[in-house]
């Protein structure tokens, strides 16, 4: 047996504390409130001792996640794979790099057929491709999904008609979709058929169309529609931006279906594939140049 003992001058007289087997034996008589103190002293010292091996034996806890405030730069910076580089045009008008050219001024056969697959019969005169009555569509050959398109139109100079007489044509999108062309300088029609408008879906946002007989720009940005299981409906619609020279026409407008001239374009929707552009023959000598494309 082994007996520690302690003396504690804190209290009032001396007392004795005995330590035997893990338990302080009181040996001096003390009064009823120094025992008290000394309860209350020996259980708030078990709770600090207890509560501080409890802490160290706690499982780490995890880091905390940075906050917003904490954040650095380099945590939402992207590299790779780094951006593919391309030659842009000279001006905006002339192909980048990874355009194709469909039309470069001199043979149209090389990109461009007949409706019927045999060779087109619109002529090529002072490096423009002249659509002539009776000469029917004309489409490519490659077929696209999404694209970039830029093309450049001219009306005649010498005016003849009124409305959707006057200097028509138009860029199918994908062979169904019309990006109308008209001679819209000073030609009321309906809205929704001048220059620049989805025909019969949406006008254009501005009239921005040149005098007859002067060059004019479209770029057009396409999304195709991508298809519901019923082959009947659009999951996502086709989607146009326009800009006519230089002029936002069309902002991302969600087309209704194909183009109709009389109906309902919903009632004509039906699944496709990539499919190719279309250049429209409506009996007016309407000029095209410079075109090309970039698939997306
Ligand atoms: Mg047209």
């Amino acid at each position: 047996m082994v007996c520690i003992k302690e003396s504690l001058e804190y209290f009032h007289g001396s007392v004795n504390l005995y330590f035997l087997n893990g338990v302080y034996i009181i040996s001096k008589f003390i009064n009823l409130k120094t025992m008290k103190k000394l309860l209350i002293i020996g259980l708030m010292l078990f709770t600090y001792v207890y509560s501080s091996g409890q802490e160290q034996q706690k499982t780490p806890l995890p880091p905390i996640p940075a906050a917003p405030d904490k954040m650095i730069p380099g945590m939402t910076e992207i590299w790779n794979p780094e951006v593919k580089i391309i030659q842009s045009g000279a001006t905006n008008r002339d192909a980048p790099s990874d355009a194709i050219i469909l039309f470069d001024g001199t043979d149209i056969n090389n990109e461009w057929m007949g409706m019927d697959g045999k060779p087109s019969i619109w002529t090529v005169k002072d490096g423009a491709l002249i659509s002539t009555k009776g000469s029917g569509y004309i489409k490519t050959k490659r077929v696209f999904n999404d694209f970039q398109l830029h093309i450049e139109w001219k009306t005649p100079s010498e005016v003849s008609g009124n409305s959707q007489g006057r200097g028509n044509s138009g860029v199918y999108l994908q062979e169904l979709y019309e990006v109308q062309v008209l001679d819209s300088y000073d030609n009321r029609t309906y809205r929704n058929g001048q220059a620049g408008s989805i025909y019969k879906q949406y006008p254009p946002l501005v009239n921005a169309c040149k005098k007859p007989g002067e060059w004019q720009t479209y770029d057009i940005i396409y999304t195709a529609p991508r298809f519901s299981n019923d082959s009947l409906t659009y999951f996502t619609p086709p989607r146009v931006t326009v800009l006519q020279n230089g002029v936002l026409v069309q902002n991302n407008v969600s087309l209704r279906g194909p183009t109709q001239y009389i109906g309902i374009p919903e009632y004509t929707i039906k699944k496709h594939g990539p499919l190719g552009i279309l250049l429209q023959d409506h009996g007016n000598p309407v000029g095209y140049r410079n075109i090309w494309i970039r698939e997306l």
